[in-house]
């Protein structure tokens, strides 16, 4: 039988003398996308002459690192040299093999977890969730926002509340989040808050941090007593507590109602499944973490918090929240509401300063109740509960006091003395227990338990196993219904659960679709080298409080970052802490603020913020106490300098600091930088320099040296942790050596000393940290110069291409922009009427991600292309933009009218092109294959244009009715 031939015949062979020069490629060939040749045509294109060409022509020569004789950027000579993707994964496989898997019994916020395997696979190791973007762009984002309203109806749910947020950075901090909504909400003169002695430490600690510069105080009682004396606009109780009783905090609530304040439950989520939720006894709002709920502990995260209210305080919830909306035909679509809250639109009046969030995490955990259904979590609950019971029944029976007689999954016992021996014995059983003080031990009980542990505890105790009940109450029992939707009772089997996933991911346009030319953002590769370590058990599986001794790998892995960092930044100190660039900016200011306060100018609060900051900063300034104070941009973008001098002036005595990004947010490099931070600190100020944009510095120039006292670093941006669909992210502060004793602290690692502490955990989301490891250790000093480089030559070769069809709104020197430019489309508005959103619409019918919209300047495009791109795909998106603007031009011409055109109609989905009469003066071919349909693969968008407003109005931010759909 003859084979059956498929496409085209094959061509001849293409006879040539001249054979391809073997060329070995290394991590650098394979993270950069274009090649020498490619970069020849950028370069070109740019009219330089090289990329060291480009890099005198765009930066200022003040601060333009040279290179020593062997061709190394000062600073970097702190990195060894460049490993292969085989042997940095062997390093980092040495690394974990030094530290030691223990059977995690310590609990304190953190408990061991069996992640289904199908979701590790599908979504943990899955580019198509990992390597989302925020989903600011919805229409093609309907996979993660469902992922995520799940989240918030799981939330809700289970702790019998009304509107939850898409995911907080932890529980610590979603504790701070529920003190200031109180407070927000109350809206009284009172600024006491008082919190029950038996909250865990990283949240007290927290909470202290952030209370402090806000002015708010806390009064710390045993809340079972009742409410103390005195105004309270608040109160933080928990539940269980961290000595794992279980209190029933009814009367406390009614009290607290009656005296006019709030109540916030932080709240185990597992726990509710069998115990009553705090929404059930009146609560008004309830935060927590969703950590065991699948999510490793890896060392302290990352894992999603979260955060739950009463529909009267939805307006006052911090951070993102998924809610319902319609498209233009009138269909469902998810989208992110109330956007009017955050630090985007409200800056220092925002509810806070989150930007990036937790959501892969947060899709993980709501994928694993979507798995066991009520059914599921509640049989795991009851197991996890009986080894509690089990070995309280073992402790009283042979003596040893059981001290809370209703709890959880905690036992706590007292064993006069014995403490430290009870824990060392544990241990060499290979099990962890937490040990309160010398008298106390408490021991936690999670998924992973099994009754060869609750033997080997009670063996360390010299205690055995029982055949008896315990004899103690079992807590109040849970009566309401919870996850009774479909979501929660569709995906029972690997099979649903896996096309259920897969139905979602291909919603959306993530990195493995295209490039996400998303500006200020990053969006650079995620190599799967990098990612491969985020999974070993012996970083994923560490409890972020186990003994030091467990964990010698990971500390290694951080002292090493620490290093590097340091000389790639030049500064002299870095704390891993913050988990988000917001939080490193938090942290960077409170180190200001302490140090100012160490050398008796406490009086110094002004924090000066040009108009073209991230909202972030304001929103963060606003939390560290300071008064924020904008200081105008010139008509080029530059920071107004002679505004800056005089706000230096007028504010000379309180100035504090002053926060400026670079290369600004405009994309350029600011010639000026040097001469803003001199006279910031020749009237006794610090310069806080947003690292946000540090991919174009990268062994180029170094904000600790060139003027810089603080930065935060993004990892989830210049370091390669992929954004997760908006988290998990890494905001590292780096501090010149006069701000070092004023970084993050913790009250459970007396390594970092007991400064203020921002995040739960003491290293953050430290399971993340390998990624950068990676990164870092196989680019070399060489390999993240040419990055920066590469990254920096592809905008201002998208610039020079783009500018004579939408132009470039802001250059620096030379005509240069740094690593993304502004496209203007202002004029283009004014004259056709086409806004930017209809060009970001319309690129997802080209097959493109939107750039960012509307940031830092109303009315205009951001790109970033990053050097991970290839020239084919940033051609192809050239391309795409040309041809839009030619739509465009035919809407200027009357040849299209500005209410129906493939622009404003878009996105088009299949259906909207396939059923029904077509009546559009453009041809279904035009709205679907613009460019033909070889022109690149097919995104089809699942909804059409999305209605954002209608939703607000209509505010609904759990799973609709099945029905909604029909
Ligand atoms: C992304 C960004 C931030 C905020 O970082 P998150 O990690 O999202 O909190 C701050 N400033 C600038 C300039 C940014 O681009």
């Amino acid at each position: 039988m003859r084979p059956v031939r498929c496409g085209r015949p094959r061509e001849r062979p293409h006879v040539t003398d001249q054979q391809p020069t073997p060329r070995e490629f290394g991590f650098v060939d394979r993270h950069i996308g274009p090649d020498p040749d490619a970069v020849a045509t950028l370069l070109h294109t740019i009219g330089v002459e090289s990329l060291d060409d480009l890099a005198a022509k765009a930066l200022p020569a003040g601060i333009l690192d040279q290179l020593s004789g062997d061709g190394v950027a000062p600073g970097l000579d702190a990195l060894p040299p460049p490993a292969t993707e085989a042997d940095a994964l062997a390093e980092l496989r040495a690394l974990a093999d030094s530290n030691t898997v223990a059977v995690s019994m310590i609990g304190q916020g953190y408990y061991d977890t069996l992640t289904p395997p199908v979701l590790l696979r599908n979504i943990m190791e899955n580019p198509a969730w990992y390597t989302a973007y925020t989903p600011y762009q919805p229409e093609i984002s309907q996979g993660r926002l469902e992922a995520l309203l799940n989240f918030q109806t799981m939330v809700t749910d289970l702790t019998g509340l009304e509107v939850a947020n898409a995911s907080m950075l932890d529980e610590a901090t979603a504790a701070a989040e529920a003190m200031t909504l109180m407070q927000r909400a109350v809206r009284g003169p009172a600024r006491r808050l008082a919190v029950d002695t038996d909250v865990f430490a990283q949240t007290a600690a927290v909470l202290q941090t952030r209370a402090e510069p806000l002015g708010i105080e806390i009064v710390t009682a045993d809340l079972r007593r009742g409410l103390p004396e005195g105004d309270f606009f608040g109160v933080i109780a928990q539940l269980p507590g961290a000595s794992g009783r279980v209190t029933d905090w009814s009367e406390l609530i009614a009290s607290a109602h009656d005296r006019g304040a709030l109540v916030a439950v932080g709240a185990d989520l597992l726990a509710l499944t069998l115990i009553t939720p705090p929404g059930d006894i009146g609560a008004d709002v309830a935060f927590g973490t969703t950590q065991r709920f699948g999510v490793p502990m890896g060392f302290g995260g990352p894992h999603a918090g979260y955060l739950a209210v009463h529909s009267a305080h939805a307006r006052q919830l911090p951070g993102r929240l998924v809610g319902v909306s319609k498209d233009v035909d009138g269909a469902a679509a998810y989208r992110l509401a109330l956007q009017t809250r955050e630090q985007h639109i409200r800056r220092d009046k925002a509810t806070s300063n989150i930007c990036t969030a937790q959501v892969l995490l947060a899709v993980m955990a709501a994928m694993y109740a979507s798995y066991h259904g009520a059914e599921g979590l509640t049989a795991i609950a009851r197991r996890v509960h009986g080894h509690a019971r089990a070995l309280a029944a073992g402790l009283s029976a042979a003596g040893v006091e059981v001290v809370h007689d209703t709890f959880f999954d905690t036992v706590l016992a007292r064993v006069a003395g014995r403490a430290r021996d009870v824990q060392a014995a544990a241990k060499e059983r290979g099990i962890n227990v937490w040990c309160v003080d010398d008298d106390h031990v408490s021991v936690a009980c999670d998924e992973a338990t099994t009754s060869g542990h609750i033997a080997d505890v009670l063996a360390a105790f010299s205690a055995e196993a029982t055949a008896g009940e315990y004899a103690g109450p079992a807590p109040a029992p849970r009566r309401s219904a919870f996850l009774t939707h479909p979501a929660f009772t569709r995906y029972r089997t690997e099979t649903e659960m896996m096309r259920y996933l897969r139905s979602l991911a291909d919603k959306d346009i993530a990195l493995d679709r295209s490039m996400i030319p998303l500006g200020s953002c990053t969006m650079k590769l995620n190599a799967a080298a990098e990612m491969e370590a985020v999974t070993w058990p012996e970083f994923g599986r560490q409890h972020p409080f186990a003994p030091s001794s467990d964990t010698p790998g990971l500390r290694r892995l951080i002292s090493d970052l620490e290093t590097w960092l340091s000389g790639i930044t030049g500064y002299d100190n870095v704390s891993l802490q913050p988990n988000a660039g917001s939080q490193g900016e938090y942290a960077g200011l409170l180190a200001i603020q302490a140090y100012h306060a160490a050398r008796g100018e406490s009086g110094r609060d002004v924090c000066l913020i040009p108009s073209s900051a991230h909202g972030t900063n304001a929103a963060s300034a606003a939390l560290a106490g300071m008064k924020v104070v904008v200081v105008g941009c010139r008509p080029n973008g530059d920071v107004d300098l002679d505004d800056l001098r005089a706000k230096v002036t007028e504010h000379a005595d309180r100035l504090s600091a002053l926060m400026i990004t670079y290369p600004s947010t405009h994309g350029v490099y600011e010639h000026d930088v040097a001469d803003i931070c001199a006279a910031v600190h020749d009237a006794g100020g610090q310069v806080y320099v947003d690292g946000a944009n540090l991919n174009a510095l990268v062994g180029l120039a170094r904000p600790g040296r060139f003027g810089g006292d603080v930065s935060h670093l993004n990892l989830h941006k210049t370091f390669c942790i992929p954004h997760g669909g908006g988290g998990p992210g890494v905001g590292p502060v780096a501090v010149r050596s006069h701000l070092a004793p004023f970084l993050p602290g913790h009250p459970l690692a007396e390594e970092l000393g007991d400064a203020l502490t921002v995040s739960a955990a003491p290293y953050g989301s430290a399971s993340i940290l390998p990624i950068t490891w990676a990164y870092i250790r196989m680019m070399g000093a060489q390999g993240l110069r040419s990055a920066a480089l590469v990254a920096i030559a592809s905008a201002n070769y998208i610039a020079r291409r783009l500018d004579e069809y939408y132009p470039v709104l802001y250059t620096g020197e030379n005509g240069m922009v740094a690593h993304e430019c502004i496209l203007d489309l202002r004029g283009i508005t004014k004259a056709t009427g086409v806004t930017v959103d209809d060009v970001a619409k319309r690129l997802a019918d080209y097959g493109f991600h939107a750039p960012t919209m509307s940031f830092p300047v109303a009315g205009t495009l951001m790109v970033e292309p990053t050097e991970s791109e290839s020239l084919a795909e940033v051609d192809a998106f050239c391309d795409a933009m040309i041809a839009i603007r030619a739509e465009i031009d035919k809407v200027g011409s009357g040849e299209w009218s500005v209410d129906d055109n493939p622009l404003r109609g878009a996105p088009h989905t299949a259906e909207c092109l396939l059923v029904g009469e077509w009546t559009h003066p453009y041809t279904r071919e035009q709205a679907a294959y613009p460019l033909g349909a070889a022109f690149r693969p097919k995104v089809w968008p699942p909804v059409r244009r999305i209605d954002g407003a209608y939703g607000d109005r209509n505010l609904v931010c759990s799973c609709p009715p099945v029905e909604a759909f029909a």
